[in-house]
């Protein structure tokens, strides 16, 4: 059966914006797809503050009735208990948090944050239903060793044991050489890491697990070459960084046109 996957366009503003900034970006954002006479049926977006920023995110979400969707950069692989300074899913998901970036290339390179790791929030993201955009991708000394995508097939493979069939789940494909470097991947290199993506999600859950998972790309991503990646097949939306911090480019990337 045919499956069609709403695209997803999700902002991972990282360290940046505190609460009061996150107000007025959101607020702007939202004025200008508004003004933009932007259809919220055709793309999901989703923003992705710091910790300290969500409760007030949520709020201005709530009380304007602005139909973005909340994520969390992070989460502990506890529920709860002494763990200083973690931060359980289970807060996550009272506070309307709706997805969890689990293995960004930040995290696995200056927290050590390894596939046991990563499987291990996959699992404690689900246990408090919140849905794991899992990241994976390879370093450039991957690439001239390996190619493109035997180093996130095998991240994604560890993150994906142990998950249940009918878990919602989405996969970010990331080459960390094109994250922050203004190198993207073609679209065309973008396509061919996606479908063995989302090969790996057929095997580790099953088929219609495969049709209905977004697959993102993430690296680089702005308002002149987004068309490029949503145009490819199994190209299902964006992970963006630095340009999601942006109003215009990142209204600019949600308008995207094919
Ligand atoms: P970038 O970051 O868009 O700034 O390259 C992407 C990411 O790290 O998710």
């Amino acid at each position: 059966a045919m499956t069609t996957r709403m695209p997803l366009i999700a902002g991972n503003w990282k360290m940046n914006l505190d609460h009061l900034q996150a107000v007025a970006f959101v607020q702007k954002l939202h004025w200008t797809l508004k003004d933009a006479g932007h259809d919220h049926s055709t793309v999901e977006v989703a923003v992705f503050p710091p910790f300290t920023d969500l409760r007030t995110v949520q709020t201005l979400l709530d009380a304007d009735k602005i139909p973005f969707a909340l994520g969390a950069q992070d989460l502990s692989t506890h529920d709860s208990g002494a763990y200083t300074g973690e931060i359980s899913g289970a807060f996550l998901s009272k506070l309307d948090v709706r997805y969890v970036i689990i293995g960004h290339s930040e995290r696995r390179e200056y927290h050590a944050e390894g596939d046991d790791v990563v499987a291990a929030k996959v699992q404690a993201a689900l246990r408090h239903g919140l849905v794991p955009v899992i990241c994976v991708g390879e370093t450039s000394e991957d690439l001239e060793k390996f190619g493109a995508s035997a180093v996130p097939v095998s991240q994604l493979r560890a993150a994906l044991d142990g998950v249940a069939a009918d878990a919602d789940i989405v996969v970010a494909y990331e080459p960390v050489w094109a994250i922050g470097s203004g190198q993207a991947a073609t679209p065309e290199q973008a396509q061919d890491v996606c479908a063995k993506l989302r090969d790996v999600v057929a095997e580790a859950l099953d088929a219609d697990a495969a049709a209905r998972t977004r697959v993102l790309y993430g690296g680089s991503v702005k308002a002149a070459n987004i068309a490029g990646f949503m145009r490819e097949p199994d190209v299902d939306g964006a992970l963006v960084g630095g340009a999601s911090l942006l109003v215009d480019e990142f209204s600019s990337i949600i308008r995207f046109q094919k």
